[in-house]
């Protein structure tokens, strides 16, 4: 399965350089994670939080406050449906 970078919008296999900001609710929740694909695109994410707000304000999510409080960057692969 190929990802999109949120950053770059590079699209490719998931591979070691990769880490994504979430967390399994949100998954569950249907939501989009937010995807990096390097170091230098993370360098970018100066605040996760605000990064999907944005993510989900392009697809109409409407997430609760709650999921907000416990999502993390996380290493292995991401398994977001988008
Ligand atoms: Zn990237």
């Amino acid at each position: 399965m190929k990802h999109t970078c949120n950053v770059c919008q590079k699209c490719a296999e998931w591979d070691s350089g990769w880490e994504w900001y979430g967390s399994i609710s949100i998954q569950e929740d249907g939501l989009p994670v937010l995807k990096t694909c390097s170091e230098k695109c993370r360098s970018r994410v100066d605040d996760p939080k605000r990064w999907l707000l944005l993510l989900w304000g392009k697809v109409g999510a409407k997430p609760s406050k709650k999921i907000l409080k416990n999502f993390r960057r996380l290493p292995e692969e991401a398994k977001a449906v988008s």
